[in-house]
């Protein structure tokens, strides 16, 4: 028997959890289809100090607990599982899961965007342990000390200078000789003494694991081969993000790199509301996903109270009646 939603919100990191909160608290009784990676990108790191109301931070996968469990507190139902197909031709919305059928009249997307790894082993363990892929979340950790960067891009490049306001060295290891950065981003790294090169490189090994925090790293120089161990309290990740928008490739409008395009956290669908990291290619933080998270919750209620009283029922859209009260 297939279920039968007004609001079903997909993804449970800051966007979909903070998203469900509201839409639970507005009696909307959300479904939160919370995807493989529960809680999101931060049960991937450790502490937390920029997100209001901690003033002595918290751990990531706590903080997500938390919002978890306040989102079922005023009566989310979620369910442990992807979406795997998505139908948006028309409404109500027909998703699919491993397990469910799901009938949808307003949906909110919030199915983050994945950083690109790159794959070893001991850069998933040591991940939140001195291994990051986020200087502006983690920066602050590395006051005085010595770190890396993985990537050729603009994004690496503005994650190294960044870094240089906390670290002593900052340096990034590039596999190529040239930089894919644009030019005036190279040139405003080549100014900064901070900044060093190691080109031609890659990253093979991050030390050490037994110990559970990052002490030097080996690195491979592909011209000579050669493999040289280097001391490292640091190790960044910035060779890009990846939406998680493959659902909606050809039925959503997306930017060049695949993140759905929004007007606010409206899609060009009526009833399709994006929020957090998968519309958002520059911001990427927990306080704005879950800022636009409340924003979409807050825009579907006004959807399904419109539409509830345009069927002759529910009380006038506050919406509507905010704009009146805003004109007096
Ligand atoms: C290592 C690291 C450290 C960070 N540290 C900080 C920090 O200190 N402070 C800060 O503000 N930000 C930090 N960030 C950034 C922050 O984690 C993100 O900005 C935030 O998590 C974005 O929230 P979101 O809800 O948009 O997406 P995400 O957290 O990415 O959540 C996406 C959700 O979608 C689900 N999903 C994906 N595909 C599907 C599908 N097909 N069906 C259903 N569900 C699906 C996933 O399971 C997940 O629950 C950090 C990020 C990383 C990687």
């Amino acid at each position: 028997m297939p279920l039968r939603k007004k609001l079903t919100i997909l993804g449970s990191g800051s966007a979909g959890l903070t998203a469900a909160i509201y839409a639970a608290r507005a009696n909307l009784e959300p479904l939160v289809i919370q995807g493989l990676q529960a809680g999101g990108q931060l049960t991937i790191t450790t502490d937390v100090e920029n997100f209001p109301g901690f003033p002595e931070g918290i751990q990531g996968p706590q903080l997500m607990e938390e919002m978890h469990k306040q989102a079922e507190r005023f009566g989310t139902q979620f369910i442990y599982d992807n979406a795997e197909s998505i139908d948006l031709s028309k409404r109500p919305f027909h998703i699919r899961t491993s397990a469910e059928e799901i009938y949808t009249d307003v949906l909110i997307i919030g199915t983050g965007a994945s950083a690109k790894l790159l794959g070893m082993e001991s850069e998933s363990k040591l991940m939140g342990h001195g291994v990051s892929a986020c200087a502006t979340c983690d920066g602050f950790f590395f006051r005085d000390k010595e770190v890396y960067v993985v990537g050729g891009g603009d994004t690496a490049l503005e994650e190294a200078m960044f870094l240089t306001r906390f670290a002593t060295k900052v340096t990034v290891i590039h596999r190529r000789e040239q930089f894919r950065a644009s030019a005036i981003m190279i040139d405003r790294a080549k100014r900064n003494e901070k900044v060093e090169y190691m080109l031609n490189s890659v990253l093979e090994e991050i030390n050490d694991v037994s110990k559970g925090e990052v002490t030097s790293i080996k690195v491979r120089n592909l011209v000579t081969n050669a493999v040289t161990e280097h001391p490292a309290d640091g190790v960044f990740i910035a060779i890009g993000h990846k939406p998680n928008t493959e659902l909606f490739v050809g039925q959503l409008d997306m930017t060049e790199a695949g993140y759905i395009k929004t007007d606010g956290v409206k899609t060009a669908i009526k009833g399709v509301f994006a929020a957090g990291d998968v519309q958002d290619e520059l911001y990427r933080q927990a306080i704005t996903a879950a800022g636009t998270g409340c924003m979409a919750a807050l825009e579907a209620q006004w959807l399904l109270e419109a539409e509830e009283e345009q069927e002759g029922h529910g009380e006038a859209p506050k919406k509507q009646v905010a704009e009146a009260l805003a004109k007096q």
